[in-house]
């Protein structure tokens, strides 16, 4: 029985503990899916998260735009990541692909977020280049104005969701400034003329990931997200949101690690008596618990802050990435290690634990880049700079 007493936290709402306990018995009777064709296993779990209503959670109400619930997110992302990564995958890509939409859509844009909420729309975030991953400001791909359109020219790689995607937000240099401020955010229909799947990339953990060619794809001047220069904060702030769900998911990894370490020390038999007697295995159990604990702190600190109203949860957001991230990687190797030669055989629950951790310390700002963040700000010599921002009187909002 997965440990649920971090839900009696008072980061928490009643309706976050009811939707806990409803997503995991969810998804104990649908995950896993079975990964052998990944593009057919993440259309089916978008259709069906979307016939099941959790989709809602991952995008704005058209409708009614308020602010997304990073609690909940978090929440879903991590239940999802502890049944099985695929899952999790579908779910955040709905998110993050069609952030930034959410977050500066116009009414007629917020228009696709009917359909990636119901799972009708498949959505995409292309930002990074192969030249520009970690420098994002640096990107390449220019789209030119011509008339009242713009045309792409470029790449983008590393693109979840690329070959499957119904749209892309795609970032690209429209030339205002150097740098960040001259780069800009579009919506492109996956069938426009000139966009191209250049190249299938296959990972350790396998995902629908594509490198996209653009060759002169013209796009309506009405396919801009906000104003023309703005795409790098939009960028940031969607990333803002949805990095602290990274954590989440690595948190789901490294409960499920944890539950399966302690149920094997429990059962396997060494010496005359349980593994889990052995006083170093009790040591691993116990470092690996106080990871998780202190890892679900950052992330749903991040996330409640969020909630609360701040602008801005940079430095929160950060910790709760690098730490969740981290340390996940560091549990599932144990868990790997309490499991012997059991822990290494393909298609083993840790086994696989261990390669769909990998990523995830990478995308999304690489661990290193978190340290940068968060050294940053800690170096600022004013430490208000270091407080969240929640608006004109910094005061959190309750409820
Ligand atoms: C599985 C997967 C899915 C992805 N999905 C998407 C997606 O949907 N959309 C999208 O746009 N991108 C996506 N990415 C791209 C991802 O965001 C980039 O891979 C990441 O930003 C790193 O960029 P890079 O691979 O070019 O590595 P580089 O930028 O070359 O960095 C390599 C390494 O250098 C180090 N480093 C970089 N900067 C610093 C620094 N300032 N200080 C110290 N060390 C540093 C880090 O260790 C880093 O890992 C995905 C990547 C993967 C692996």
């Amino acid at each position: 029985m997965p440990d649920r007493s971090y839900l009696d936290w008072p980061f928490f709402a009643d309706r976050h503990r009811l939707l806990a306990d409803a997503i995991d018995r969810w998804s104990a009777s649908h995950l896993p899916v079975d990964h052998g064709d990944v593009d057919a296993a993440c259309r089916d779990l978008v259709a069906r998260l979307g016939r099941d209503g959790w989709l809602l959670h991952s995008a704005v109400d058209p409708d009614a735009p308020g602010p997304l619930d990073v609690r909940t997110l978090c929440l879903i992302r991590e239940t999802l990541a502890r049944h099985d990564g695929l899952a999790d995958f579908a779910f955040a890509m709905q998110g993050l692909g069609a952030g930034a939409i959410s977050l500066f859509g116009t009414v007629e844009q917020r228009g696709w977020l009917r359909r990636t909420r119901t799972g009708a729309a498949i959505a995409a975030f292309a930002l990074s280049e192969p030249k520009s991953g970690s420098d994002v400001a640096n990107m390449e791909m220019t789209a030119s104005k011509d008339g009242d359109a713009y045309v792409l020219d470029g790449e983008k790689t590393w693109i979840s969701n690329g070959g499957i995607a119904d749209f892309y937000v795609v970032f690209a240099r429209t030339g205002e400034a150097p740098g960040a401020k001259g780069i800009s955010a579009f919506i492109v229909p996956a069938d426009l003329s000139g966009l191209s799947v250049a190249e299938r990339l296959d990972v350790i953990a396998p995902h629908p990931l594509a490198r996209l060619r653009f060759e002169r794809a013209r796009v309506p001047a009405s396919a801009m997200i906000g104003e023309a220069g703005q795409g790098f904060r939009i960028a940031m702030a969607v990333l803002d949101v949805f990095r602290s769900t990274v954590g989440a998911a690595a948190l789901g990894f490294a409960r499920r690690a944890l539950d399966e370490a302690v149920k094997r020390a429990r059962e396997r038999r060494l010496f005359g008596a349980p593994l889990a007697e052995l006083q170093m295995v009790q040591g691993h159990i116990a470092d690996m618990a106080v990871d998780v604990d202190a890892a679900a702190l950052l992330v749903y600190r991040a996330a409640w802050t969020k909630d609360k109203g701040a602008a801005r949860v940079t430095r929160e957001a950060a910790m709760a990435k690098l730490f969740a991230t981290e340390r996940a990687q560091e549990v599932i190797d144990r868990a790997v290690q309490l499991h012997g030669g059991d822990g290494v055989r393909r298609g083993h629950i840790v086994e696989s634990l261990y390669r769909e951790i990998r990523a995830l310390r990478i995308y999304e700002g690489a661990s290193d880049v978190q340290k940068v963040v968060i050294a940053r700000q800690m170096l600022e010599h004013d430490p208000e700079k270091w407080r969240p921002v929640f608006g004109k009187d910094h005061a959190p909002k309750t409820g």
